[in-house]
């Protein structure tokens, strides 16, 4: 048949979550395939592998536990086997895994296919910038990217909870096509074209919920919890008016920016790792495993990141949040030094 093809690329929290979605809509619309692969990273529980737990009982007993999978999703433990007839390769995997994913899959995917980048994260360049996820998997694999980013803790999605996405892709024939096989009547999508903004976002507002997690953890109450979120808004706007000029203010307001940046600082796990980290005195990476139960933390890693960039660029100072989050993280600075960090903010002078 000539009918779409779709293949998810991950299996975690939101992959799983998002498995249940593109499920549903590939066996209701007509021009996708029923079946959707999900590439599962093999792991053993309890004596059983994951892949047969899912095609069989079509609950990720592990990452989503609790929900049911369209039978449509077909979990597959061999990446390539699962994506090389996709026309829709849907990226959602931690970012730091996501170069050793994409090195198994050059040259063994369709030429045509189109990806779409669910990952929040950013690729540390040799010599000191950043590039995006999106960009690193368009170089790699020489296919179209498109990212959909947004306030959506997988968690509330799979429960079928209201809530909007965004989208961004360049390519009016294709936004589309995306738009109908992610949107349902309680996960609502709007397209924007400012893609790299969008997936900007996605990145940076993890930096900015480690920070409202210290403030939880410090029990300094709301009011500094939403100066925090507001320096952190202002630092993520001017760091795109930086570094990507031709960015538009008005992705910040979309469901990748602002929502996204509030429901993370409220319900996420980075909030709830960084709020651990002041009362039990733990490390990020202590706590990851503890609490995470092999769910990975994004906002550390991409404050190392962006703090590597900054610390190069000499732009450390106008970017103070970011830097107190990551000097934080790695043990540098104590919590109880953040707001200090942040009293003088460039966005007080
Ligand atoms: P997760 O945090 O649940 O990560 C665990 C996944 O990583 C598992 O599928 C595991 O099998 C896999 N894994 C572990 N080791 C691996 C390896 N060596 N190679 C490949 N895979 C390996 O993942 P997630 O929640 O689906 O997050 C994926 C992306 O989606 C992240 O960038 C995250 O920021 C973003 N995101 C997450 C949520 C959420 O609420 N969980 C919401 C929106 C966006
Ligand atoms: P956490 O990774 O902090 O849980 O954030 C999830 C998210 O990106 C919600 O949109
Ligand atoms: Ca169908």
């Amino acid at each position: 048949t000539n009918k779409r093809r779709v293949c998810i690329v991950g299996s975690g929290n939101w992959g799983s979550a998002i498995a249940k979605i593109v499920g549903y809509n590939a066996a209701k619309l007509e021009t996708f395939e029923d079946r959707v692969t999900m590439y599962v990273y093999e792991e053993i529980i309890n004596g059983r592998k994951l892949t047969e737990i899912i095609n069989e009982t079509h609950e990720n007993v592990k990452y989503l536990p609790g929900h049911q999978l369209p039978a449509n999703v077909i979990a597959v433990p061999d990446l390539v086997e699962a994506a090389k007839d996709a026309d829709f390769l849907i990226f959602v995997v931690p970012h730091q895994f996501i170069k050793t994913i994409c090195k198994t899959l050059e040259g063994k995917i369709k030429p045509t296919a189109i990806g779409l980048s669910l990952i929040k994260g950013f690729d540390t360049v040799e010599g000191g910038g950043i590039d995006l996820i999106s960009h690193v998997i368009n170089r790699m694999l020489n296919i179209q990217v498109c990212v959909l980013m947004g306030a959506n803790l997988a968690g509330e999605v799979a429960d079928e909870k209201f809530c909007e996405t965004t989208i961004g892709c360049k390519d009016k024939r294709v936004a589309p096509i995306l738009r109908d096989l992610i949107q349902t009547d309680y996960f609502r999508v709007v397209v924007v074209d400012d893609v790299d903004t969008v997936e900007i976002c996605g990145a940076l507002k993890n930096i900015v919920a480690c920070a409202a997690g210290f403030v939880d953890g410090l029990e300094l109450g709301d009011n500094t919890k939403a100066a925090v979120i507001r320096l952190g808004l202002m630092e993520m706007i001017r760091f795109v008016d930086t570094f990507y000029t031709g960015s538009r203010l008005s992705t910040f307001f979309e469901s990748c920016g602002i929502a996204d940046l509030v429901t993370t600082c409220y319900g996420g796990r980075n909030r709830r790792i960084a709020e651990a980290f002041v009362k039990t005195g733990k490390t990020v990476q202590e706590l990851e495993t503890e609490l995470l139960n092999g769910q990975k933390l994004q906002g550390p890693y991409t404050a190392e990141e962006v703090n590597h960039m900054l610390r190069i660029k000499n732009m450390e100072e106008k970017f103070p949040l970011f830097t107190a989050v990551h000097k934080i993280c790695v043990g540098a600075l104590s919590p109880q030094k953040l707001i200090d960090w942040i009293r003088d903010h460039p966005e007080h002078q």
